[in-house]
């Protein structure tokens, strides 16, 4: 490999070839010792919404997804490759950055052919089952078992599609409905092989619609507004045109339940007549209080961001009940002792930092992906470890911990290492991380960045303007300035560190074989055959 180009980049396994990690293979590990695997999902859920994480903003806890983090390993510095549902997905589960697994955008879908860590433990000998949000498109591969939904599918009532070819409305809450179906599945699974289960919630994705259950949390409760709330973007000029904003894009009706006439109870036109009388049962009292002396300027978007914010946790709350749910299963069955626990989410997302609800940027609080692993008897319970990881690894550690071999190319490490550690960072772990975004989505410039333990170097490569031409480079100290905040890209003070930036930005592009720029543009994606879809795709 180029390892031996730019030993600056810290540990050089990044990118493997199939052998390389032969340590380990599927005789090693006796039926008996292979751990099931239980993956949470969830949807725009992030760090600063997870009290465990205790950073950021104060916010009300999470008691069961911090059950995970108390009884195993809390990962500090968890990131993304690229902060967007269906590239972040299909990273997750190939092991490969965006360029290189056949999804860069939200158009694409999965090569039902493509070789991932699910069906990898599936040909390994595992039963392997997935219930919930999928959003890659092609019906699941290498799953004894799926249920899953169409695209973002529905918070209430969704349809669900399955693997013997039913589809089926099934009343309910999404995320109380995926679990329903997981833990189904875990009470009759083939108890003759260990198992790999996915339980994939769509919430807290917009337009966020809590539960019933968890609509009078939080009613009476005025959460921290963060520093950045009203970012006015100097020296970010890319920032500045971003259409996610709490102040200038969040819709009154279907973002934030406000309910002034007949036309927007559209938005809950899916409900069943009783879920709607709760509905606008919950929310009348205070919408009638804004309707009578409406709020403006700086107040209405402290308003938004507070009802926001209410709807968003309230709809964590909804995942984290219902990771409790699967814990207690999994204790009740015996299973926990040799079951590894995953909790993440395919992204972090803005709580209104910078003036936005939103991913897609490499700013921080969409590049970290929350990442929690129990595993009794491996990982050593109430850890932090504060190694960059990210989700390129998950595929090499879940083979790995199953004692399958990896049979393919894949960009990231087995985090086994950092896992069975105690928390220490081990010599020579990786130093820096990549990170390219290409959608091009809500007016969020394309851009491709890379981060070490301290510093931030941004790369705009296609600017819109010629404001954006001339700010190209953003460059973040992340120990001074963790709010990034202050663009250095332009500072004199800073052009050496600059230029070692861009060093290292140019070696860790060439390490990924990310250097043609010509290929960096939003396209269809690969067609697959109808059939193959999970709803075949409209004809373009
Ligand atoms: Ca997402």
């Amino acid at each position: 490999m180029r390892s031996s180009s730019f030993p600056a980049l810290g540990l050089l396994l990044s990118v493997v070839v199939p052998g390389l990690l032969a340590g380990f293979g599927p005789n090693e590990l006796s039926a008996q010792e292979r751990p099931n695997i239980v993956f949470f999902f969830s949807d725009d859920l992030t760090t600063q919404s997870i009290s465990a994480y205790q950073y950021g903003l104060e916010l009300p806890p999470t008691p069961n997804i911090d059950r995970i983090a108390n009884e195993g390993m809390l990962f500090e510095n968890s990131f993304c490759g690229n902060s967007i549902c269906t590239p972040s997905r299909c990273t997750v589960v190939t092991g490969l950055h965006s360029h290189k697994n056949g999804i860069v955008n939200l158009a694409g879908a999965l090569d039902p052919e493509r070789p991932t860590w699910p069906k990898a433990l599936h040909n390994g000998g595992y039963t392997t089952a997935i219930f919930g949000k999928w959003h890659m498109k092609t019906k699941p591969t290498g799953f004894d078992e799926w249920a899953v939904l169409s695209g973002q599918g529905s918070y209430y009532n969704p349809d669900f599609y399955f693997s013997n070819g039913e589809s089926r409305r099934i009343e309910g809450h999404s995320t109380d409905v995926v679990t329903d179906l997981a833990l189904d599945w875990l009470s009759r699974r083939d108890t003759s092989k260990p198992f790999a289960l996915m339980v994939q919630h769509k919430a807290p994705h917009r337009n966020c619609k809590p539960s019933l259950r968890e609509l009078e949390l939080y009613r009476d409760i005025k959460f921290p507004e963060p520093p950045t709330l009203f970012d006015d973007y100097e020296g970010r000029v890319a920032a500045a045109s971003h259409k996610m904003g709490i102040d200038g894009h969040m819709r009154m009706a279907s973002d934030l339940m406000m309910f002034s006439n007949e036309e927007d109870l559209g938005v809950i036109s899916r409900f069943t007549p009783a879920q709607k009388k709760g509905y606008i049962a919950a929310f009348a009292e205070e919408n009638a209080a804004f309707l009578a002396n409406p709020p403006t300027g700086k107040d209405l978007v402290r308003w938004k961001y507070q009802r926001y914010m209410q709807n968003y946790l309230r709809c964590v709350a909804g995942v984290d009940r219902n990771v409790g749910r699967v814990l207690d299963e999994l204790d009740k069955a015996g299973l926990s002792d040799n079951t590894i626990v995953v909790y993440c989410a395919d992204q972090g997302f803005y709580l209104g930092e910078h003036g936005w609800f939103d991913k897609r940027w490499a700013y921080e609080e969409s590049l970290k992906m929350p990442l929690i692993v129990r595993w009794p008897g491996k990982v050593k319970p109430g850890t932090r470890c504060a190694a960059m990881v990210q989700n390129i690894d998950y595929a090499p550690t879940f083979l790995e911990a199953a004692g399958v071999s990896l049979d393919w190319d894949v960009h990231g490490i087995s985090l086994m290492p950092l896992l069975t550690s105690g928390g220490a960072t081990p010599d020579g772990w990786r130093d820096t991380i990549y990170y390219r975004y290409i959608d091009g989505g809500h007016g969020v410039a394309q851009h491709s960045a890379i981060r070490t333990n301290d510093f931030k170097l941004l790369y705009f490569d296609r600017p819109r303007s010629e404001a954006e031409e001339k700010s190209r480079w953003e460059l973040f100290d992340l120990e001074n300035d963790p709010q990034e905040m202050t663009n250095l890209a332009t500072d004199a003070a800073y052009a050496v560190k600059l230029k070692s930036m861009q060093d290292r930005f140019q070696a860790t592009r060439e390490l990924y074989d990310d250097t043609d720029e010509s290929v960096w543009q939003p396209g269809a994606g690969k067609r697959y055959p109808p059939e193959t879809y999970i709803r075949p795709p409209r004809r373009r």
